[in-house]
């Protein structure tokens, strides 16, 4: 408790010169520090052009200072921002007179730790705050918004209410066995816990697309030398990166990109080429291909079209789901066929395309968001992280427990406990019942300033 009483500084904008840098101070003597710099008494929310000066009266630079006083602030504490020239120097000095002054330096993400430990935010919005600063696409940056504005929290809210009038339905059954007045007969109780798993599927089925956009999809691109790999990654990345040759076993080791495919972050690694070989260094890089397999969420087997298949490469992939795997016939272009997508009921998908013209390559983009289940990414879509999809399923499992406890109702008591396991399930996400070490780590994962 002691910690939180302290004032906390830190450099707010990023590393490197820029117009403007902002240095942002919160707690207790935040408005002390700053009158100290400055010289002035700042009113609140007053955007004051004062000079800054150190404790000798040198001028350091001269800007703006705002005052936000608690509790309409940031981090609802005392806030006081510093706008200087954006020169790592002049910052930098700023922060130490600050913290000759009292203050300390904050640690990441404290500012936002105050703002969730102080009711400003819940833990979803302030992991939204870290998704919009990382945010990697359009649809990223929009949905993390989203969460921040409290869309996903209300939503949730929204679940708690339903869970926890039913609770209080059941504990009245506890409480009274004999009187029925206001209690449901079991068979409506399953209903309306039916109908709350069924809401809750809802959120669940937008939270995964949210995950989706957020940590992005692992690819492993395996096939013999020479079929194209390399083509179809540059292709996909839509700049040089892989060597493209000739001479079969050119890719030696596995080469990792990260891109963009409308908006998904794909993580795509371009193995070895896969090729039973007595060269040692290739051995390595076909071992380390089918490692990467086993581990990776989509394999793209790659082949030429036409050409007569050994199956060599088939048996040297691991065994794996064909579900998620997806065949190329690649080089259409050099066989004059069209660009087209085949699916066979227990077969992997096949493509038909040309890396090096890029033919039929949407195909894949297509195939792609299919089998993520973001194809119609909606509008009301919001950031989520694998934690939160977790803890819908977990939930959704507990209430479907509940349900068939509910159905004939010989221990409500039972029900009422796995109810109860499903609203902690819930509240974790919010932040309402959550482990002092995930915070930890939630908030240690963002950038200082912030
Ligand atoms: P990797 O060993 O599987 O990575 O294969 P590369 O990407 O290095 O390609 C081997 C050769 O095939 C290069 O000369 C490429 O230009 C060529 N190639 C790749 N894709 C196509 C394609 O779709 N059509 C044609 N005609 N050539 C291609």
């Amino acid at each position: 408790m002691a910690e939180k009483l302290d004032t906390i500084v830190a450099i707010s904008t990023p590393a490197g010169r820029g117009g403007i840098g902002v240095v942002r101070l919160s707690g207790p003597d935040a408005r002390h520090i700053a009158e100290k710099i400055t010289g002035i008494v700042p009113r609140p929310r007053y955007a004051h052009h004062c000079r800054f000066l150190d404790r000798n009266q040198q001028l350091i630079d001269s800007g703006l200072a705002i005052f936000f006083p608690a509790p309409h602030s940031y981090t609802g504490e005392d806030v006081v921002e510093l706008h200087a020239h954006g020169s790592r120097i002049i910052l930098d000095i700023l922060v130490k007179e600050s913290i000759t002054h009292g203050a300390r330096l904050a640690r990441p993400g404290e500012y936002t730790e105050r703002a969730y430990l102080n009711g400003k935010i819940d833990l979803v919005q302030a992991e939204a705050v870290a998704d919009l600063i990382d945010s990697v696409s359009t649809s990223a940056a929009r949905s993390a918004s989203r969460s921040l504005s409290g869309e996903f929290s209300s939503r949730l809210a929204g679940l708690l209410d339903e869970i926890i009038a039913l609770r209080v339905q059941l504990e009245g059954m506890l409480d009274f066995p004999e009187e029925d007045a206001g209690i449901p007969p079991e068979s409506n109780l399953s209903l309306q816990i039916g109908q709350c798993i069924e809401n809750l599927g809802a959120i669940l089925q937008i939270a995964r697309q949210g995950s989706v956009l957020r940590e992005g999809v692992d690819i492993v691109i395996l096939g013999r030398p020479n079929v194209g790999k390399s083509t179809f990654l540059n292709r996909l990345a839509g700049r040089e990166t892989a060597i493209v040759t000739d001479i079969p076993g050119t890719t030696r080791d596995m080469i990792r990109e990260q891109i963009l495919i409308d908006n998904i972050p794909v993580h795509v690694t371009d193995t070895a080429g896969l090729r039973e070989t007595g060269n040692a260094v290739e051995q390595e890089g076909v071992r380390r291909a089918r490692t990467a397999a086993e581990s990776a969420d989509l394999i793209v087997l790659l082949r030429v079209q036409g050409e007569n298949d050994t199956g060599d490469e088939v048996s040297m992939l691991p065994e794996s789901d064909v579900g998620k795997t997806l065949v190329i016939y690649n080089k259409i272009d050099l066989e004059n066929v069209p660009s087209g997508v085949q699916q066979q009921e227990g077969r992997a998908t096949e493509i038909r395309l040309s890396a090096k013209t890029g033919e039929g390559m949407e195909l894949f983009a297509g195939w792609l968001k299919d089998q993520l289940g973001v194809s119609n990414l909606g509008e009301d879509l919001f950031m989520a992280r694998t934690r939160h999809v977790a803890a819908l399923e977990k939930a959704i499992e507990q209430l479907s427990c509940a349900r068939l406890l509910a159905s004939d109702l010989h221990s409500p008591e039972l029900v009422a406990e796995e109810m109860r396991l499903a609203q902690v399930s819930l509240g974790e996400i919010t932040g309402e019942f959550v482990p002092d070490d995930l915070l930890g780590e939630i908030f240690a994962r963002f950038c200082i300033g912030k």
